[in-house]
């Protein structure tokens, strides 16, 4: 058992060794460059709001950030959209996947930014002219929060965009509502861009870490939004983030989560830590096995759950 709750001190490779194991779960197969993913790869990550990052071996290797992107694009949109954004997309949790051709009754507006529908939209938000100077944006708001300049991988955001049917399908639908005001495909493909971001479990922790900070880059000292809109962020990444699951995930693990269908969780403990688990099996609700079974042991060492009572 690793003694330290110092998040500075703790060891990530003995917690790697001990979660190693783990098993079931299966690698998601909806375009082929995910389907070809390491089912052994497992790579933890963890930076506090000081900038100290702990890693352990593999947390080097990348993936494609896919819907762990979704707390960023609603941060971008918020910031550049301003709080209009949130008359745009609801902010209530589904109970349903993470694809549901399903939009608020009432409002035709996406339930909330952590399902597809609301990613497409709040990726529209980000300031642009058109399909390219979206995207570029974008890629420069994501690498501000990851403290590095990341790329794309043009084959998966080609597949993401091929093969996306349900985008296409909610995206149309969002603008028979009214709700999408730019043409459906540059929708789609700005999504498919932004999900096929490369990322390695580092990454994303320091840009959980980002959230947990308030806005502000620990590592690089960068504002990159403001706290009201980090705050906004990771309240609804603690109702929404785990899709389906999202009750269970904050009484397990108990702090603010993004799962994705690489395998990928990013997780935000405001005022504490960013950190980051990436392995791809995933359970029914798309959520990483391994990533839920670290993030459990990782809350339990470190006292991170949101509900716990104080030590003492
Ligand atoms: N690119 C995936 C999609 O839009 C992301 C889904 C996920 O990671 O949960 O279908």
């Amino acid at each position: 058992m690793n003694a330290a709750t110092d998040p500075r001190e703790y060891d990530l490779d003995e917690l790697r060794s001990r979660t190693l194991l783990s098993g079931g779960g299966a690698v998601d197969d909806s375009i082929p460059e995910l389907a070809r993913a390491d089912p052994d790869l497992l790579g933890i990550a963890l930076v506090t709001v000081e900038g100290v990052l702990r890693a352990s071996a593999q947390a080097d290797v990348l993936i494609s950030i896919q819907s762990a992107v979704k707390p960023f694009l609603f941060a971008l949109a918020l910031q550049d959209h301003g709080p209009a954004a949130l008359d745009l997309v609801g902010i209530e949790p589904t109970g349903e996947a993470f694809d549901a051709i399903k939009l608020e009754s009432g409002t035709g507006r996406p339930p909330n930014p952590m399902v597809n529908a609301g990613a497409l939209l709040t990726a529209a938000l980000v300031d642009g002219a058109d399909a390219a100077s979206r995207s570029g944006r974008i890629l420069d708001g994501l690498s501000a929060f990851a403290g590095r300049d990341l790329r794309v991988s043009e084959s998966i955001a080609e597949s993401e965009h091929l093969l996306g049917d349900r985008n296409h399908a909610l995206a149309h639908l969002m603008r028979s509502e009214g709700t999408l005001v730019i043409g459906a495909d540059e929708a789609v493909a700005v999504y498919a861009r932004a999900c096929a971001v490369l990322v390695d479990a580092r990454d994303l922790a320091v840009m959980g870490a980002t959230l947990a900070a308030g806005g502000r880059n620990p590592v690089t000292d960068q504002r990159v939004v403001g706290d009201g809109v980090a705050r906004d962020v990771v309240s609804v990444m603690a109702t929404c983030g785990v899709y389906d699951g999202s009750g269970r995930w904050m009484r397990q693990v108990g702090v603010p989560a993004k799962s994705s269908v690489s395998g990928a969780i990013v997780l935000a403990a405001p005022g504490v830590l960013g950190a980051a688990v990436v392995s791809p099996p995933l359970d029914e609700q798309g959520t990483s096995v391994r990533g839920h079974a670290v993030s459990d042991v990782l809350s339990h060492d470190l006292g991170l759950h949101s509900f716990r009572m104080p030590r003492g």
